[in-house]
């Protein structure tokens, strides 16, 4: 690890003025991706500004009905906050079907947006790598890449998003609030995400001046039928093969509005509207799952070791919706899958 200044911000206006000062400075809340980075070298911060007593930690009711989460609510307290159980199961379980517990407690909510991939190679300074170095080369291309993405890949970077919690936040279409230099502004939770492209060194779309403040989800949470289903080589502390997010609102048994998004695919978590709207007035069965599936898929393209990814997403999002449309969503604590 390089030597690096250490500095704690008292406002939101002064992390803004201290990030937007130095160019080589990084937020810290949590701490539980960028210190693992920093020990292995991938990130080499030259200063660390410490946000993590900043006020944003509450969650709040919103006029139009929904929640603002602050961003330093700790993955934990969201999970369990009466209110994102009750309104927002899908968000709770899909936090819960990531990391371990200690993780989820020291883990912000607004870290877990901006962590990065799991990519062997991103981790590893020897080999080449367009995300940690651009214009090195992607060593995953003609590398193990049995866990990479089968969907919104490039030539540059097959990497996948680490992120459960971001998969549910996009299925039911949160915003994420920001604030730079010229004040604040709100980014769709879908455009917040970056696909490669020859840019894979650029997760998302938050200036290196910005800062995430929270993130807020309307008021429609489908909490009657929804499901977190994640699909791993283990059953605790692993990163998503494939994993779906389904939500949907039902009436004498078809299904009137579907939420549908995908996580370990891509670069970003993945959710298909196109597929989402063929779901909308068809009944609720395995038929209909299994259309939706193919049209959400029509892109995906495997790289040399993870072919298996396809057929295990489809299956997997027809075990999802199927459960959503049951009222039997998936457990994170049993995880046998029904
Ligand atoms: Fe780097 Fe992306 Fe290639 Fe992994 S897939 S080696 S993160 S460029």
């Amino acid at each position: 690890m390089i030597p690096f200044q250490y500095t704690r911000a008292n406002n939101v206006a002064d992390a803004v003025r201290l990030i937007a000062a130095n160019s080589g400075a990084k937020f810290i809340a949590g701490g539980t991706n960028l210190l693992d980075l920093m020990k292995d070298n991938v990130e080499r911060p030259t200063k660390l500004i410490d946000i993590s007593r900043l006020p944003l930690t509450s969650v709040e009711e919103t006029a139009s009905g929904g929640l603002r989460i602050g961003a330093l609510v700790p993955n934990a307290d969201l999970a369990w906050h009466p209110l994102i159980e009750k309104r927002y199961p899908l968000v709770a379980s899909a936090i819960l079907a990531g990391a371990s517990q200690q993780l989820r407690n020291m883990a912000s909510t607004g870290g877990n947006l901006v962590q990065r991939t799991r990519c062997a190679y991103f981790y590893d300074t020897a080999t080449p790598c367009n995300k940690r170095q651009p214009g090195s080369g992607c060593s995953a291309v003609n590398g193990i890449n049995r866990g990479h993405a089968i969907l919104g890949a490039s030539t540059s970077c097959i990497a996948t998003h680490p992120s459960d919690m971001c998969v549910a936040l996009v299925a039911l279409d949160a915003t994420v609030h920001v604030t730079g230099p010229n004040g604040g502004r709100t980014i769709p939770f879908a455009d917040f995400h970056r696909l490669p492209g020859d840019t894979p060194h650029i997760d998302t779309n938050l200036g290196p001046d910005e800062i995430i403040t929270a993130i807020e989800v309307p008021a429609k949470g489908f909490a009657t039928n929804y499901s977190y289903l994640k699909i791993r080589d283990r059953l605790s502390y692993a990163f998503a093969l494939i994993s779906v997010a389904a939500a949907l609102e039902l009436k004498d048994g078809t299904i009137q509005e579907a939420r549908l998004a995908l996580g370990g695919v891509a670069h970003k978590p993945w959710r298909d509207v196109a597929a989402e709207a063929a779901l909308r007035g068809r009944p609720a069965e395995e038929a209909s799952f299994a259309a939706a599936a193919d049209l959400l898929l029509r892109d995906a393209r495997p790289q040399a070791q993870n072919g298996f990814k396809i057929d295990l997403a489809k299956r997997a999002i027809i075990r999802t919706l199927t459960q959503a449309a049951r009222g039997t969503p998936q457990s994170q604590s049993n995880k046998t899958i029904q």
